[in-house]
């Protein structure tokens, strides 16, 4: 068989001690490899590349497009990027993939039944990064999900979904309170399953569904999600499987893909031989199916399978009673590379096919919406008095029929008619719009904001209300 080119890094911690052992089974498995090594984090963070990757690693990842990574450690302190995020977004991996399934009654664990997948979008939501500081009290974190990256990740949830044989697609999302962005990522999942009738899909919002995962995870098969609950529910449901040391997990992009644990470089543990590479190796059989190793991903895994089922445990899954022989980095390796060839008696065994896990999707163009400019939402730092002060002073700034409307404190009306009790901020949102149905020119909120600056007010920052084909494309006023 030819070999596959594929980047991979040792890491920082326990990483080089994990990689190694992963690399050793899966060789020994038969893996057909090309290996390329990268240096990435910390050393090369402590050498003032903040980006805590060499320019030669991006070389090679340009060159495999696969990459097979190790836990690092980012150094603490401020300028320090990190280099997960980095990655993901450099290289377009748009679905994190986190497989998580309970391995009872051979680890222990709550939830025996478990075998869920969190398809989590790697790039948007407030992992943008764009973050303000604008009075004295108020910090601001943007919050961006876009149509085109709702629509890959979900495709791509579904697309597993079918290739893997699963049933049900889950998304979650908290679109009763932010009704435009997740609202738009629910919108997108309901068109998208239309396409997949053949897979029951529903929705939950992510507070309840969250508590349900947590209590009975084998309710869920396939779960889709927005960034940071993602982030969140898929440490829980690895943590409640059995351990955050036996998760894997693919990022996924066109045509890059990243393969890696889903945990950190555990320093305290590191260079002591008793870290468990079990979340390496299973993100190593998920870069096997992707590269077209099938095989071989099914005889490491059933192996691995085995040696858990016959007790060969890392301290950090070792259970007395439950485990049979406790076992460092290297000597499970061992136990595992011994296994190979053999499946498991009492778990289920795994037989992987190519799947395409780099899916291409022409995503449809969308037709430009009939795009109106209605109104503007300023806001202004001040704490010079009550709302009403503010109010009635900013309704004498004033631009043809643009004319102050509402001001909100953290959301909340507080003018006109607001209430005492209302605790305010110095951070005011103050809602100028035309009368209903008339459209306005950018030149006249430039107007306004001249206006509002020359009548003494600081001005923050702006945000313009638009409908989109008659729609408003911004969020009704509380209270
Ligand atoms: P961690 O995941 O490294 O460790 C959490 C706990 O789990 C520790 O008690 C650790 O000993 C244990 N643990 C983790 N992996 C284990 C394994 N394979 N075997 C046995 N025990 C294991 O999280 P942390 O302590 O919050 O972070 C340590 C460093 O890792 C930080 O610098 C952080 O930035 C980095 N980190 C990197 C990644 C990544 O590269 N993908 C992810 C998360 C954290």
């Amino acid at each position: 068989m030819k070999k596959t080119p594929i980047s991979v890094a040792y890491g920082d911690g326990i990483g080089p001690e994990i990689m190694t052992a992963t690399l050793r089974i899966i060789e020994a498995a038969g893996a057909q490899l090309e290996i390329e090594e990268i240096e990435i984090g910390e050393k090369v963070y402590l050498r003032g590349i903040d980006t805590g990757m060499s320019s030669g690693a991006f070389d090679s990842l340009r060159r495999t497009k696969v990459f097979l990574k190790a836990p690092i450690t980012t150094p603490q302190g401020k300028g320090y990027k990190s280099l997960n995020v980095t990655t993901r977004k450099a290289l377009n991996l748009y679905a994190n993939v986190r497989p998580t399934v309970s391995y009872a009654p051979f680890i222990h664990t709550k939830h025996p039944k478990m075998d869920v997948v969190i398809v989590r979008e790697n790039e948007e939501d407030l992992y943008a990064g764009i973050e303000h500081r604008q009075t004295d009290e108020v910090y601001q974190c943007l919050k961006l999900i876009s149509r085109p990256g709702s629509e890959r990740v979900i495709r791509y949830a579904f697309e597993y979904a079918k290739a893997y044989g699963r049933k049900k697609v889950t998304c979650f999302i908290k679109d009763n309170i932010m009704k435009l962005t997740d609202g738009l990522f629910h919108q997108v999942f309901d068109e998208v399953a239309k396409e997949y009738p053949e897979i029951e899909s529903n929705s939950m919002i992510v507070d309840i569904g969250g508590a349900v995962l947590a209590d009975t995870p084998e309710v869920f098969d396939v779960l889709v999600m927005p960034n940071l609950y993602g982030d969140m529910l898929s440490d829980v449901a690895a943590q409640i499987s059995g351990s955050v040391g036996l998760a894997g997990s693919a990022n996924i992009g066109d045509p890059y893909a990243m393969f890696e644990a889903i945990h950190g470089s555990a320093p305290t543990i590191a260079g002591q031989n008793v870290a468990n590479p079990s979340g390496l190796l299973l993100g190593a059989i998920m870069m096997l199916v992707h590269i077209g190793q099938a095989d071989v991903a099914s005889r490491v895994h059933n192996a691995w399978l085995r040696t858990l089922e016959e007790g060969v445990h890392t301290n950090d899954v070792f259970e007395e009673g439950i485990s049979k022989k406790r076992v460092g980095t290297k000597e499970f390796a061992d136990e595992v590379i011994a296994r190979l060839g053999k499946e498991p008696e009492h778990l289920a065994p795994v037989h992987y096919h190519h799947v395409p896990t780099v899916a291409h999707y022409e995503l449809p163009a969308t037709k430009p919406a009939d795009k109106q400019l209605v109104g503007v939402d300023v806001f202004i730092h001040w704490k010079n008095g009550k709302p009403d002060d503010l109010g009635e002073t900013l309704s004498q700034v004033v631009v043809d029929a643009l004319r102050l409307q509402v001001i909100t404190n953290r959301g909340i009306k507080v003018w006109p008619s607001g209430l005492d009790e209302t605790f305010c901020t110095d951070h005011w949102r103050c809602r100028f719009q035309a009368s209903e149905g008339q459209s306005l020119s950018p030149l006249q909120v430039v107007e306004l904001l001249q206006k509002a600056v020359q009548a003494g007010f600081d001005v923050i920052k702006t945000e313009n209300l638009y409908t989109f084909d008659g729609v408003p494309g911004f969020s009704a006023v509380h209270g």
